[in-house]
């Protein structure tokens, strides 16, 4: 099956930075396989780009899927006061709600132009027999990529953490085949994983050939919690484990200090901002211009919508754009164009897709989206890397394509079923959301 995108105005990148022109894009089964001006082919089925900028899918280098079920449940709360209300709906959950509210934030990130999203999935309900499953059969259901990990936590031996890490092991292999997913481990966070545990998780990646993911340096209580215990950063403390000797995504490092940021620089760590999350949770501000300084792998996250709520990486570019110039008190702080990178070509590098995810290229993988450049926020188009960070709101993705496949055309679905996804979610918040103000 081929397809040809006609007439649009297509975002590329290269070592010169972004720009945009005029050409086709001929896709031949998941990949590009022709960019060039005013195309002729046969054969294919044509969709009209005029007036539209073609570009990269987005990448969600850190969320938790599984969480839209607490999208505006535990707001205004202080950090470990929010968690512990988190949990407690958590640990209700089944497998099969994983698998709808996965659904859901899928929906939510095809129609705000995401196309690939890391995720942690859910890691304390006890009683689940395949919590990976879940996440990874909405994955495979509705046609969307991303990289999956169980949230794990505890010691290495005791009996919960046992089954749970055969668990994810198991369930991991049973999706190998599926050329949409890729798996990591994913230790929560220094404050919940023993040292034994990060350790063993560790050396399964090695053993397995994949990364791992976890929450680093999020909050201050983390900060000293850690240094009470260990007289150490987070960051330092799992580097002295051996954490960072396999490929890993660090969310959050809000608290890093200049010589953690050393140490990720040195080890090849790739950090996952996550803005929005941060200042609704009250932790602060990343340096992340430092972390641009040192060529750290910089991508961008939304985390999870108990402290966000919302998965649209639009917003996030938005925030991240403004958030940490206000921050510094320098408006040449973290410019658009890195914040793009972050999204795109950042998020693939993250997950060892470099070159053929988050650009538009030949022979890279179609995960493409299409943006509705009529619309005021794109007026008058001074400059589009501008006004896709500081201006565009996500409404104005109009098609979505992942691994070749339109998963959403002129704004509709086409593999997802809105109205089944919603009355599952909605039955699923009434036997674990109970407050009155939350029933309509
Ligand atoms: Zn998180």
């Amino acid at each position: 099956m081929k397809t040809l995108i006609k007439g649009g105005l297509v975002l590329l990148q290269d070592e010169s930075g972004w720009r945009y022109e005029k050409q086709d894009i001929l896709i031949e089964e998941n990949r590009i396989a022709k960019i060039t001006p005013s195309a002729v082919f046969e054969d294919c089925r044509v969709l009209d780009a005029s007036g539209k900028l073609v570009m990269p899918g987005l990448i969600n280098a850190h969320t938790h899927a599984y969480m839209t079920i607490h999208r505006n449940y535990a707001d205004d709360l202080a950090f470990f006061d929010w968690l512990d209300k988190v949990q407690k709906v958590e640990d209700g959950m089944t497998e099969e709600d994983v698998y709808w509210t996965t659904l859901l934030a899928i929906i939510e990130m095809i129609k705000s132009g995401t196309t690939c999203f890391v995720d942690m999935t859910i890691k304390s309900a006890k009683e689940m027999t395949g919590p990976l499953s879940a996440a990874a059969g909405a994955v495979r259901d509705s046609g969307f990529r991303a990289v999956i990990s169980r949230g794990l936590a505890g010691v290495s031996d005791s009996d919960e953490s046992i089954m749970k890490y055969g668990q994810a092991v198991r369930e991991m292999e049973m999706f190998r085949e599926e050329k949409r997913l890729q798996f990591m481990h994913g230790p929560h966070a220094p404050y919940s994983c023993m040292a034994d545990y990060l350790e063993k998780l560790t050396r399964s990646c090695k053993e397995r050939g994949i990364g791992q993911t976890i929450h680093l340096s999020e909050s201050l209580a983390e900060m000293d919690g850690i240094k009470k215990e260990h007289g150490t950063t987070p960051i330092q403390y799992v580097y002295d484990l051996g954490v960072f000797d396999v490929p890993v995504i660090a969310a959050h490092c809000v608290y890093a200090t200049d010589e953690d940021i050393e140490i990720m620089a040195k080890k090849g760590v790739s950090i996952a901002l996550n803005p929005k999350s941060n200042m609704k949770l009250g932790n602060g501000f990343a340096p992340a211009h430092k972390f641009l300084n040192a060529s750290i792998n910089v991508c961008l996250g939304t985390d999870g919508c108990g402290s966000n709520n919302s998965l649209n990486l639009f917003q996030e570019m938005n925030a991240a754009a403004l958030v940490y110039k206000g921050a510094n008190r320098q408006a040449q702080c973290v410019g658009a164009a890195d914040v793009l990178r972050m999204a795109t070509v950042n998020g693939a590098k993250a997950i060892g897709r470099e070159g053929e995810l988050g650009e538009i290229r030949e022979g890279a993988l179609a995960d493409l989206i299409l943006i509705n450049l009529n619309e005021p926020q794109f007026m008058p188009a001074n400059n589009i890397i501008s006004g896709l960070v500081y201006s565009a709101n996500g409404s104005e993705v109009d098609t979505v394509i992942v691994d070749g496949r339109i998963l959403m055309e002129n704004r509709k679905l086409t593999t997802i079923n809105e109205t089944e996804v919603f009355k599952a979610c909605r039955e699923i918040q009434d036997r674990l959301c109970m407050e009155k103000e939350n029933r309509l």
